[in-house]
């Protein structure tokens, strides 16, 4: 039994994430340029984590029947709580690199000793078949901000962030291990119970 799904970004690591945590579960997952989609230009100006999804998947809805996830995500700084959040990818673009955003967080609390560095991922999805239905599922993992960066694994903010789980810096974790407490491992979990309750995989 295979199902196949197309996921609306065009980000290499999410693609690569959404991958091996599906696969498993006999699903094909084809990026925008898998399928020779075109680039994907649409505001994400939603005020919710599901909203940007949801827009990011009408956009889709337009261009093709096939069943379509679009997910948005994003980390919680709760000392700054309009700093990234919603605008996280964005954050990263007024550095020169990632590695520099993570630094500068980093900074705004070697600066403010004293302030909570507790933080969190967070992940919504939206999914739909082939039709006007269109179901949600969510996911978090609840950290905190290091007082170092470490580069091993991962992606984006996973090099500054401790997970409150494991106690571990999540770039420090095995893939396997990551996508077990992940926002996007947690999201996905529920999706795949929908799918299976829909009997779409085993
Ligand atoms: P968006 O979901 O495409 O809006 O991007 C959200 C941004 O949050 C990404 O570009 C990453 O920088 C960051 N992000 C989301 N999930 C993760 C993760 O699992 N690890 C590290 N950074 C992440």
């Amino acid at each position: 039994m295979n199902f196949e799904i197309l996921l609306a970004t065009s980000n290499a690591h999410k693609l690569e994430e959404f991958r091996r945590i599906l696969a498993p579960h006999g699903i094909t997952l084809y990026g925008m340029n898998d399928l020779n989609m075109p680039l994907l230009e649409v505001n994400e100006d939603g005020d919710t984590y599901f909203k940007n999804a949801q827009i990011k998947l009408l956009a889709l809805r337009k261009l093709t029947s096939f069943p379509i996830l679009a997910d948005d995500s994003g980390l919680e700084l709760e000392a700054f709580p309009n700093l990234l959040g919603l605008h996280t990818s964005r954050y990263a673009k007024g550095y020169k690199d990632q590695k520099e955003a993570n630094e500068s967080i980093i900074k705004l609390y070697d600066n403010n000793p004293s302030l909570k560095r507790d933080a969190t991922f967070k992940c919504a999805l939206c999914f739909s078949l082939n039709d006007g239905d269109l179901r949600y599922f969510d996911g978090k993992m609840p950290g905190f901000i290091g007082k170092k960066a470490t580069y091993a694994h991962g992606f984006g903010y996973d090099p500054i962030f401790i997970s409150k789980e494991k106690n571990l810096c999540v770039a420090s974790l095995n893939d396997e291990e990551k996508d077990a407490i992940s926002h996007r491992g947690k999201a996905c979990k529920k999706l795949l119970t929908y799918l299976k309750i829909k009997g779409l995989i085993k």
